[in-house]
């Protein structure tokens, strides 16, 4: 009769592992997580929605420097997709992203299956009040309560005691922020800088929707965005002029349809009048049939401001 495999040491000590581990079960991610708190490690966790590029690199980049372990999850979540969003087609390209993540040092990747995150009757939802609703909220009714469910549910397996999320999305940075900070969660919220493409444009997943003349256009985001900075560098402090010179740059593309542009206070997510504080100028449109999101964040310097993209 054989006797049971011996397991070499690294599989027994899930932190002395050589290569990264999948895991895709709720329970199992949770046993790490908890062992690592037990054992005072900073776990640092990015959750993605895979088809993984420069934009989470950057994320998974940050995280391996201030933490140990690192998880990076990959679950496309259907709460966050309206009916006749992109659900369906949202790229997966698990193998690939898989790859990736193991180059970047990666420890554990949790990509679990909707069942795990969603058993049968599942009733719950997380709404962050108020700042869900405007912008993308609006545009994208029941979006974010999809988002912070999600984002709530994914903490409580993993327990980072640091999360990290891209400005790219600033309003759901903003409005995860908020929960964090309305329910006491252990997890520390931490902002990235945006990751772009040499012409500007944000990068995203999305982006492979981009075929033919709708890639070039694209970069009509990121140019709006400019001109704004280039008004607010020559002294413009007033929102609505900011705006005009960000529709200007927008209609110059006919392939192109704008949805919303506002420039909001950084915290309340409301419109200003003038520039004060912190403020986001945040803009979404329709590429051909492509929607695509992109922001700036213009911060007080004494008597200036600064605009960053
Ligand atoms: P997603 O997979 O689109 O849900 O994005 C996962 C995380 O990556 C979110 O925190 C995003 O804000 C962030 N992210 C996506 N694109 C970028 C980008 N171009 N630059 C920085 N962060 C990004």
């Amino acid at each position: 009769m054989n006797a049971a495999p011996v397991l070499p040491l690294d599989a027994q000590d899930p932190f002395l592992l050589v290569t990264m581990e999948i895991i895709h079960t709720a329970a199992w991610m949770k046993q790490v997580g908890r062992q690592a708190r037990a054992e005072d490690r900073i776990l640092g966790f990015v959750p993605t929605m895979g088809a993984l590029h420069e934009g989470h690199f950057s994320l998974i980049r940050t995280a391996r420097q201030q933490c140990s372990p690192v998880v990076v999850s990959i679950f496309v979540n259907p709460k966050q997709f309206g009916p006749g969003e992109d659900f369906q087609k949202y790229p997966r390209t698990l193998d690939v992203d898989r790859a990736a993540l193991e180059k970047l040092g990666v420890d554990y990747l949790f990509a679990p299956p909707p069942e795990e995150i969603y058993p049968r009757g599942f009733r719950t939802a997380v709404v962050v009040e108020g700042l869900s609703d405007r912008q993308e909220g609006r545009s994208r009714p029941g979006h974010f309560r999809g988002v912070t469910t999600v984002v709530l549910k994914l903490f409580e397996i993993v327990q980072p005691r640091f999360a990290y999320f891209g400005r790219k999305d600033a309003q759901q940075l903003r409005i995860i922020q908020q929960m964090a900070a309305d329910l006491d969660l252990d997890t520390q919220i931490v902002a990235c800088a945006i990751v772009r493409e040499a012409d500007g444009l944000a990068l995203s997943s999305r982006n492979i929707y981009l075929k033919g003349n709708d890639r070039g256009a694209a970069t009509v985001l990121y140019r709006s965005l400019d001109a704004v900075r280039r008004e607010v560098a020559a002294g413009q402090r007033d929102a609505a002029t900011l705006l005009v010179a960000l529709r200007k740059a927008i209609v110059s593309e006919p392939e192109v349809t704008l949805d919303y542009a506002e420039i909001v206070d950084a915290e309340t997510l409301e419109p200003v009048v003038t520039l004060r504080r912190t403020c986001y100028v945040l803009v979404a449109a329709f590429v051909g049939g492509t929607r695509l999101i992109d922001n700036a964040l213009i911060e007080q310097d004494g008597e200036s401001f600064l605009v960053s993209l």
